[in-house]
C-alpha cells in the first residue's frame, strides 16, 4: 500500500533529500548554536486581535517600513514567509522545469538546491575558489540556460563577503540573460556591504533579506525580496494569496518601527563583541586548527577531530552545526555566536579536548 503511494509521487520528489534544518536534526541541548539565531527572545505583544478576516497579501505598513529601512521604494519590496519563500518564488516565476537552470557556488546555503529540486528545475554548481570567492571564468562557461544565479554574501556557512567587484562582473555577464540573486540574510552584521544601492543600475539584481537573524525573529517566518518593480510584479503573480498571517504582519511592523530597528542595531553590537571574543578564545583551543574570519553572527572553524568535537559537545547539550559534508569544509564546524555565557561554556568544553599532536601522542 505505502509503496504504491510512493510511486504516485513525482520522480524528483521521490529522489529528494529534504533540507536538514537545525530543528529537524534535533538534539537535546540547552546551548543552541546551530541555526544562526539571535540567542535571546525579544518581547513583542500583538496589537490586533481580529482574526476572522483574511490578512492583506502585502501588508502596507510592513512594506513601507521595510522600504524606508532599506532606502528603497515600496514597489521594490516583497514580503514573504521567510527569505526561503523568496528563494522558491524566484524559481517558480523565472525557471521553466526541464528547460532552465539555477546556478550557485558551494559551499553555500542548502535551500537553493532543495527548492530547485522540489520544483523540478536543474541546478548547476561551480565550486567557490580560494577564500570562497566566485570562480567567474567557470561560471561564464556554465551560464547557458541559467536564469538565476544565487550569490550568498556574506556566505553561509563560511562567513565571508563575496568581493563586490566580482558581483559586478557577474552582473555584467548575466545582463539580459539571467537574474543575480544576492542573499543578504546576514547583512545587518556588515551593513555597509549591501547591494541595495546597485538596484538602479542593474534591473536584473535581486536581494533577499530576513527578520530571522539580526532582528531576532526566526520563529516569526518573515523575509523580504528587494528588486526593481518589474521583478516584484512578476513574483506577485506566483505568491500565495495570504503569505503572512495577521499576527506575523503585526509583529513585523513593530520590529521595523524606529524603536525596533534601534533595538536590532544594539543587538548587532553585542553579537559582534561576543564574536570577537569567541574568535580569540577559539584560537587558544588546542583542538582548533583554523578559525575563519566572519562578517556574520556565526564562526566557521576547522578542528583536528571535528566529529569527536561535535559529539562531545552534543553530549554536553551544546549543539553546533557540522559542515563536514560541504565541499572544501572537511573538519569544519559552524558555531553561532550565542550569549557571552553560551560562548564561554562552548570554549570551556573545547579546552578539555586534545589537539593534533596530543592525540598522536596518545595513539
Ligand atoms: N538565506 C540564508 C543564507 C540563510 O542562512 C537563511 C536561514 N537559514 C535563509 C536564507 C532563510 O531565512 P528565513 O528564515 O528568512 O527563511
Amino acid at each position: 500500500m505505502s509503496s504504491s503511494i510512493e510511486e504516485l509521487a513525482r520522480a524528483n520528489v521521490r529522489k529528494l533529500t529534504p533540507y536538514q534544518s537545525a530543528r529537524r536534526l534535533g538534539g537535546n541541548g540547552d546551548v543552541w548554536l546551530n541555526a544562526n539565531e539571535y540567542p535571546l527572545a525579544v518581547p513583542f505583544e500583538l496589537s490586533q486581535n481580529t482574526l476572522n478576516r483574511y490578512p492583506e497579501c502585502q501588508p502596507k505598513q510592513v512594506i513601507e517600513r521595510y522600504a524606508a529601512y532599506a532606502g528603497l521604494q515600496p514597489d521594490q519590496v516583497l514580503v514573504s514567509r521567510g527569505a526561503d519563500e523568496g528563494i522558491e518564488l524566484l524559481i517558480r516565476a523565472f525557471c521553466e522545469p526541464g528547460k532552465d537552470a539555477v546556478l550557485f557556488c558551494p559551499p553555500t546555503y542548502g535551500m537553493y538546491s532543495v527548492s530547485a529540486e522540489t520544483i523540478g528545475v536543474e541546478y548547476r554548481t561551480v565550486d567557490a575558489q580560494e577564500e570562497w570567492q566566485l570562480n567567474l571564468p567557470a561560471i561564464a562557461e556554465r551560464l547557458d540556460g541559467v536564469k538565476l544565479v544565487y550569490v550568498c554574501s556574506p556566505n553561509n556557512p563560511t562567513g565571508n563577503l563575496i568581493k563586490p567587484e566580482d558581483i559586478r562582473q557577474l552582473l555584467e555577464m548575466t545582463r539580459g540573460k539571467a537574474l543575480v540573486v544576492a542573499d543578504e540574510a546576514y547583512i545587518e552584521f556588515c551593513p555597509a556591504a549591501t547591494l541595495t544601492g546597485w538596484l538602479q543600475e542593474y534591473p536584473h539584481l535581486v536581494i533577499l533579506r530576513t527578520l530571522s537573524k539580526a532582528f531576532a525573529l526566526a520563529g516569526l517566518r518573515c523575509g523580504f525580496t528587494l528588486a526593481n518593480a518589474e521583478v516584484i510584479a512578476l513574483l506577485m503573480k506566483v505568491i500565495a494569496p495570504y503569505p503572512l498571517s495577521t499576527p506575523v504582519a503585526d509583529i513585523a511592523a513593530q520590529a521595523l518601527s524606529e524603536q525596533g530597528v534601534a533595538i536590532m542595531k544594539q543587538h548587532v553590537k553585542e553579537v559582534l563583541a561576543n564574536r570577537e571574543k569567541l574568535i580569540a578564545d577559539l584560537r587558544e583551543c588546542d583542538c582548533v586548527e583554523k578559525v575563519f574570519t566572519s562578517e556574520t553572527n556565526y564562526v566557521l572553524a576547522r578542528f583536528t577531530a571535528s566529529s569527536a568535537v561535535f559529539k562531545t559537545l552534543w553530549d554536553q547539550g551544546i549543539i553546533l552545526r557540522d559542515q563536514n559534508k560541504q565541499p572544501g569544509l572537511s573538519g569544519c564546524l559552524r558555531i553561532t555566536v550565542g550569549t557571552r555565557e553560551e560562548c564561554d561554556r562552548t570554549i570551556e568544553a573545547l579546552k578539555t579536548l586534545p589537539g593534533a599532536s596530543d592525540s598522536r601522542e596518545q595513539a
